[in-house]
């Protein structure tokens, strides 16, 4: 979109927000920051999300700001009541009409420090309160690294 800079007042389109999508990072690692329930009207009708403020895939190096995530793996993230949550994204079994849902498995002793590490290194508490997350410093320490 050109840049109309003759009034000095900057327009545009709005900001693509990029989604988690959990098949994308099944097997893998994420962390989801703050999550808090939250009611909200969907397509489907009303359900109650997990919004998080941040979801970072340890194993992706990536992060992705303010996603609100549905279905089983909502309620065992807000009702966990930490800061971070994080397990090993695996898929339970289907019921009959309905998609299997997606679940956080217990991380392995090496997926365990990993996360912890992921934390340290790109997490602080703000003076609000609040963490505040770098992300940046996740692609300082995006070299090889194996678990
Ligand atoms: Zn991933």
């Amino acid at each position: 979109m050109t840049d109309m800079s003759a009034s000095n007042i900057s327009m545009g389109a709005p900001a693509v927000i990029p989604r988690f999508v959990k098949d994308d990072h099944l097997g893998h690692l994420p962390l989801f920051f703050e999550p808090r329930q939250e009611n909200m009207t969907t397509s489907f009708g009303d359900a109650d999300a997990a919004v998080c403020t941040w979801i970072v895939c340890a194993t992706c190096k990536t992060g992705w700001p303010d996603q609100a995530v549905f279905g089983a793996l909502a309620p065992s993230l807000y009702l966990a009541n930490r800061d971070v949550v994080y397990g090993r994204l695996v898929q339970g079994k289907a019921r009959p009409g309905r998609s299997a849902p997606f679940l956080l498995d217990d991380p392995n002793p090496a997926e365990d420090d990993l996360a912890r590490q992921l934390v340290a290194r790109i997490a602080r508490r703000g003076r609000d309160g609040k963490l505040v997350v770098d992300l940046d410093a996740l692609a300082v320490g995006n070299v090889e690294e194996k678990f």
